[in-house]
């Protein structure tokens, strides 16, 4: 019995935090935030169809035919894989089996998959896949799939294979972000791109109270961040304060991964306005803008062990990958995506059950036909006790199986229907079939704790301690299982 009657508030499941390993926010000293997809949510097929589009037309640029192409956000998702050998989009188990495939647009059938890759493990070091890290990557994806028909179709310049078309298509991508033409259509017009969230604000302000130093940590450049952050953050402060008022620290630029990787130099944003730099050979300071740098600047300024230090970013291997790997920060990970896949997951919970009951008498049905067989083997041979005997042990297992034959009738289309969820042509984001999707698996490895927006931690507060379950292992004793 809690001593006081505390009413904890209890979020609908999708906006809950998920932990992965133990976390006690009162020993976090330090929060830092990556910015796009993290503090400033956008509406990931606004924004990725506008990168599609300006990628498209470098590439029209250069006389390919794909003038006609469109965005499909249905064709593709984050934590798919790109096989640049094949050309295809694949998405794996936790073990990098690879359960689906597609070749340009169009999804294999199961004979197809076998040939291409039975026996094949992904391994994200390999060069030639190309994990899709983050929402930034669909525009990419989407544009690179439509583009291996047209090289399967012979309409691209010869010489190109899968992997100089995934180049090209990455530097249309690429130079789309850099050279201010995409941004400048985000900023042109807000609405349409970002996702505005009062509680963000009021979730930052309580870490600040509770005595953490807040510092935004993002890739963007400087002009497109201020004026970014100033839109989401200033409606919803006290008049008077703006959101550099949260944040103590700002690093713009900073290049992430390299940022947790490198001993990048550090400059200083000297003049605001305009966006001056210069180098700067001191520790970073309070209150400054600073460009570029590294994480060990960032530790030494803050004076704190890594794990005194919370990282918050949307990019498995830009934020949370090395920044937990090489630097044992604390990382939390926003998945926006997790909403939707929790909505469907709770609405599919009524079939979900009837296919577990359907499974459990199949996985019964399976042990009275191998116990079947094996005592009408031994039977034959008289090399052993068969352990109980059967009259006509050829009846009684082709009885077993026409019984499995019915049962599998009934689960087939309960299984389709949960391989389409979310995503008709990929399925649930965190899930291959019955098992952990590969994205699953880097989830659980890089970040401590996840959802879906940083507003969500305002219910746990900074006071939270997320603490991880005792896990399920398959040898676990059980209570004994009703099979019938
Ligand atoms: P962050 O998430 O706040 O660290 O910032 C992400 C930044 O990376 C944004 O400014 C994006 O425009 C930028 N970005 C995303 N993908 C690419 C790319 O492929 N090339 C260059 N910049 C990118
Ligand atoms: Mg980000």
């Amino acid at each position: 019995m809690p001593v006081h009657p505390i009413p904890i508030p209890d979020p609908s499941p999708e906006r809950r935090v998920f932990t992965n390993r133990t976390l006690n926010m009162r020993k976090i000293k330090a929060i830092g935030y990556d910015m796009d997809y993290t503090l400033t949510q956008y509406n990931a097929e606004a924004w990725e169809e506008c990168a599609f589009g300006h990628a498209r037309a470098r590439l029209e640029a250069l006389g390919w035919p794909v003038k006609e192409l469109v965005f499909d956000a249905g064709m593709v998702s984050r934590g798919l894989v790109i096989d640049l050998e094949l050309g295809n989009l694949v998405k794996a188990s936790r073990f990098g089996w690879i359960v689906r495939a597609a070749h340009g647009t169009r999804i294999l059938e199961y004979r197809q998959l076998r040939r291409a890759y039975s026996g094949t493990i992904i391994d994200l070091a390999e060069e030639r896949y190309v994990f899709l890290n983050t929402l930034f990557s669909l525009s990419e994806a989407s544009l690179y799939i439509q583009c291996v028909e047209l090289l399967d179709e012979g309409l691209l310049p010869s010489g190109i294979g899968y992997r100089e078309l995934f180049g090209a298509v990455r530097d249309a991508i690429d130079s789309a972000h850099r050279d201010g033409s995409l941004k400048a259509d985000v900023l042109a017009d807000p609405e349409r791109f970002i996702v505005l969230d009062e509680d963000i604000v009021a979730s930052l302000l309580d870490q600040r109270h509770a005595g953490k130093r807040l510092m935004l940590i993002t890739n963007s450049e400087w002009s497109f961040a201020s004026q970014i952050m100033t839109y989401t953050f200033d409606r919803y402060l006290p008049e008077g304060q703006t959101w550099r008022d949260l944040f103590g620290t700002v690093i713009v630029s900073s290049a992430k991964p390299g940022f947790f990787t490198s001993s990048n130099p550090l400059y200083k944003v000297v003049d605001e306005e305009r966006g001056l730099l210069q180098p700067h050979h001191g520790s970073i300071e309070a209150g400054g803008v600073f460009f570029g740098g590294n994480a060990r600047l960032v530790e030494q300024y803050l004076g704190v062990s890594g794990d005194e230090i919370l990282y918050v970013g949307d990019h498995l291997y830009g934020d949370v990958h090395y920044s937990k790997a090489l630097l044992r920060w604390r990382t939390a990970l926003i998945l926006q995506e997790l909403e939707s896949e929790i909505r469907v997951l709770t609405d599919f919970l009524p079939t979900q059950e009837r296919l577990a009951a359907l499974m459990k008498q199949k996985e019964h049905l399976e042990a009275q036909l191998s116990a079947l067989r094996l005592a009408a083997l031994r039977s034959r041979d008289a090399y052993a006790d068969p352990m109980f005997e059967v009259d006509d042990p050829d009846t009684a297992i082709a009885e077993t199986r026409s019984l499995l034959v019915a049962l599998d009738d009934q689960i087939a289309p309960l299984a389709i229907e949960a391989g389409k969820l979310r995503n008709e042509a990929w399925g649930l984001m965190m899930r291959a079939g019955a098992d952990k999707s590969l994205l699953a698996r880097q989830v659980e490895r890089y970040a401590d704790i996840y959802t879906s927006r940083v507003s969500n931690l305002l219910y746990p507060g900074p006071y939270a301690t997320y603490r991880i379950g005792r896990l399920d292992l398959p040898h676990d004793p059980h209570p004994p299982r009703d099979l019938h």
